[in-house]
């Protein structure tokens, strides 16, 4: 199922947001059941949330190893089992306009629809009280390959499988996922963030700038991944505000 953004009405959707929810919720319902019976999904006539499926967006190239087809998606879906397209940078990498607050400008680029969006989040978060720091945001396939190859030197192929990222699998590689931490916290990028009043405060407002908890501390067995309370991914207002309410991770609505 994915979120497809027809409508760019969006003076319109406060006051319809009860009907929609619950409009959305037939069809994210009717989608997942026509999944289950492996139907193909055609719900985006009118404005709604359709995520795409995962077996629509990769090709397998090995072992449990997959390549996304649609990498400049901002609902591109990529883990450890999904990769990006070998060398793949997205082309319209920018460097958002937040203050750096002891974070490094040369790793905060992102898309551009993300940065913008991650301006919003930060002027928000700083009006309420609240300073954040953009700390790692794109990173490129060449310096994920660098760092494997030097991993695999040092410590060996076991400890690398398990530890790092196998080039192309990172999100930080689609320019649409910023590891987030805050000057009081010391700028880490540590589980406790998730306990500190900014890492509250992005957990229960990133999906109004169009982000998510990519991974939540009650999805560790969805994701694959451990909890990140830092680590936040672009996916649209719309959608972000669709997960966040329904408290899904991406896995639980693309897979079929
Ligand atoms: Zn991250």
């Amino acid at each position: 199922m994915l979120f497809v953004d027809k409508s760019s009405n969006h003076s319109n959707q406060d006051s319809k947001k009860g009907s929609l929810k619950s409009k959305l919720e037939t069809i994210f319902n009717s989608s997942e059941a026509k999944a289950k019976t492996g139907e193909k999904i055609h719900q985006n006539q009118n404005n709604d949330i359709v995520f795409p499926s995962d077996k629509d967006t990769a090709k397998k190239v090995g072992n449990d190893l997959y390549e996304v087809t649609n990498p400049d998606s901002i609902l591109v879906h990529v883990d450890k089992t999904r990769k990006l397209p070998d060398g793949y940078t997205p082309n319209d990498l920018v460097y958002p306009n937040v203050p750096l607050n002891g974070g490094v400008k040369d790793k905060t680029k992102m898309r551009k629809e993300a940065a913008l969006a991650l301006e919003d989040l930060f002027s928000s978060a700083s009006k309420d009280g609240i300073q954040l720091t953009a700390v790692s945001a794109f990173r490129s396939f060449d310096r994920q390959v660098q760092l494997h190859n030097s991993y695999i030197k040092s410590l060996g192929s076991d400890w690398t499988n398990k530890f790092s990222a196998i080039p192309g699998t990172s999100e930080h590689q689609t320019g649409l996922a910023i590891d987030v931490s805050s000057v009081a916290y010391g700028n880490q990028l540590e589980q406790g963030f998730g306990d500190t009043k900014e890492g509250k405060w992005l957990a229960e407002n990133a999906h109004r700038f169009g982000y998510i908890i990519r991974y939540p501390k009650d999805k560790v067995n969805i994701t694959g991944y451990d909890y990140e309370p830092w680590h936040i991914r672009y996916v649209g207002e719309k959608n972000a505000t669709y997960l966040y309410t329904h408290n899904l991770a991406l896995e639980e609505v693309m897979e079929k």
